[in-house]
């Protein structure tokens, strides 16, 4: 249906946006009379199709069945947009075009609802839907040729055919409003066993290593937390205590500095936790929730050794609770790394690592491949056994990383996922000044993320760029020119990916590719062991408490703590 949305009642044609593609005319019918008339119109790059009509009641515009009704008398200006989509100006035959999208949206009920959600605004913007529902949840806006969501040239024809064969990535905006499902992602083999025995819920036989740069503030659990800080976790929370099995609670005491046993004794553990019997682990959450609810509450004086990461922590589980009423998966945070990273910082995920996204909004940059193995704080399929299976049981989180210059030029940064399939750079051109994006030898999609301006590329083509719009770049197309007026009020930001040109230079890795250098958690340890029964050599200021797994004289293991200075 043609949606004839009104601008002003009171702009006038002398104020209409100026003609950039050309004036057409267009024919409308009047309701009632049904007699015909010719208006003018123009076309700008969306397209879009203004229209003045000169004080006339309900209109009927050329070849469709209703539109919008006005009683407005004088001229006023409606934008006829999306059923003309197709009549835009580019040759998409030209391989030196940039070709706008038609990216796929996913309404997974995790996602923002309304306008709120970046999805629902970016997709209003491209042209995927007419109106956003503000009870509708909008998650996720594909860009990519997975068969789950191939993204379309406004034509019709698909990007795939654009492009000449399959992307190797799959390019997403997300927008969580509650927590994504407990999930880990199969490696290349583990894919393709997985689509063989469940082609249902494994839709395809690809590995699904995944980047995501914030949009917001973001906060996600991402990989295992490190050993000795579950030990300290298990020891002051009797709930969380009561879901494992004495044996794995033995095995991480007793697992030592030995990097080997502490992956076994983790997986033991979790494997113990994700098998907990319904009843006891329901019991005990409810229990856990009523002590934690009360430690929260104003005439609970909290002890001043308590460190922040633990209200945090507990925060966490109340919210989680929440979400999902009765899902143990609630006390995920007592074995994943909870972090919160600021917009313009990404990360990293693995094959293999176990994460759940919590609050925000990301691009987000994958291999092309839509298997997911769940585990909990999800109504869909869980795969506990898979799960436990597969996981790589590396421990501390994933390195954040704010991105690093690219091309010379600092207003370009490059995420550079250590994994051929792709890589995202963030582009940000500000008020008064233009960048060209280099020339590049593979295709790639852009999507505009904030702000506005226009781009112009060396083969004469214009845009203009809104948030939410987003194009295919073909391979070789003629360098592109990103300008923004300079009375604008903020700078034009565009998340554009492609295949991995930097695969030598990774700005990004997994807990399990940097061992030891890996960003330690929220405890900071310090990665050197310790020799038995001697005292800490951690400077002794005023500082939160950290643990550490000690070890007497006889061999056993205790916990212990030291001072983390402060920063
Ligand atoms: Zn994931």
């Amino acid at each position: 249906m043609l949606v004839l949305q009104k601008i002003s009642q009171e702009r006038g044609r002398q104020e209409s946006p100026k003609l950039t593609n050309g004036q057409r005319q267009f024919q409308i019918l009047h309701r009632t009379t049904q007699e015909s008339k010719n208006l003018e119109g123009w076309i700008d790059d969306r397209p879009m199709i203004s229209l003045i009509c000169h004080g006339h009641e309900g209109f009927y515009a050329s070849g469709e069945k209703s539109c919008h009704k006005h009683n407005n008398k004088r001229s006023s200006i409606y934008n006829l947009e999306r059923t003309m989509a197709s009549q835009h100006t580019y040759d998409s035959r030209s391989t030196k075009n940039v070709i706008p999208l038609r990216p796929v949206i996913k309404d997974y009920a995790w996602g923002i609802r309304g306008l709120d959600s970046r999805v629902a605004r970016y997709a209003l913007e491209s042209g995927i839907i007419d109106e956003v529902d503000p009870d509708c949840p909008y998650a996720e806006l594909w860009m990519g040729t997975h068969p789950s969501g191939p993204t379309t040239l406004r034509d019709g024809s698909t990007l795939e055919e654009a492009v000449g064969g399959p992307l190797p990535f799959l390019f997403k905006v997300l927008s969580a409003g509650k927590a994504l499902s407990i999930q880990a992602h199969p490696c290349k083999d583990g894919a393709k066993r997985l689509h063989v025995e469940n082609p249902e819920n494994y839709v395809d036989d690809n590995h699904k290593p995944e980047l995501a740069v914030a949009l917001t503030p973001f906060e996600a659990m991402c990989g295992f937390r490190r050993l000795e800080e579950i030990a300290i976790l298990i020891k002051k929370h009797p709930e969380f205590a009561a879901c494992i099995s004495d044996e794995a609670k033995l095995k991480c005491f007793l697992a030592g500095p030995k990097e080997e046993n502490k992956r076994d004794a983790l997986k033991m553990l979790f494997h113990s936790f994700m098998s907990c019997p319904k009843e006891t682990s329901s019991v005990q959450l409810k229990l856990l929730l009523k002590r934690l609810q009360k430690e929260q509450s104003c005439d609970f004086v909290h002890p001043h050794e308590e460190p922040p990461w633990e209200r945090k922590l507990s925060r966490a589980i109340l919210r989680l609770a929440q979400q999902f009423p009765g899902d143990s998966g609630a006390m995920a945070p007592f074995l994943l790394n909870y972090l919160l990273i600021a917009p313009g910082e990404s990360f990293y995920m693995a094959a293999n690592e176990p994460h759940a996204y919590v609050a925000g909004e990301i691009i987000e940059c994958m291999a092309c491949s839509d298997n997911v193995v769940r585990a909990g704080l999800t109504p869909k399929f869980k795969d506990v056994d898979n799960l436990v299976s597969m996981l790589t049981y590396s421990m501390g989180g994933p390195t954040i990383n704010a991105g690093t210059p690219a091309y010379g030029d600092d207003r370009i940064m490059r995420y550079t996922p250590p994994t051929g399939e792709f890589e995202v750079m963030v582009i940000t051109c500000n008020p008064g000044e233009d960048i060209t994006v280099p020339q590049l030898p593979v295709p790639a999609l852009f999507i505009v993320i904030e702000g506005s301006g226009n781009t112009d590329n060396d083969d004469g083509q214009r845009l203009v760029m809104r948030p939410g719009r987003c194009y295919l770049l073909p391979k070789d197309c003629p360098s592109l020119t990103l300008a923004v007026n300079p009375n604008k009020r903020g700078p034009l930001r565009i998340a554009l990916a492609h295949e991995n040109q930097h695969m030598d230079e990774p700005t990004l890795a997994s807990a399990a590719e940097i061992g030891t250098k890996q960003w330690a958690g929220e405890f900071a340890l310090p990665t050197e062991l310790r020799s038995v029964g001697s005292a800490p050599n951690t400077p002794r200021s005023s500082g939160v408490m950290s643990p550490i797994l000690n070890r007497n004289s006889n061999g056993e293991a205790h916990v212990g703590f030291y001072e983390v200075p402060k920063l």
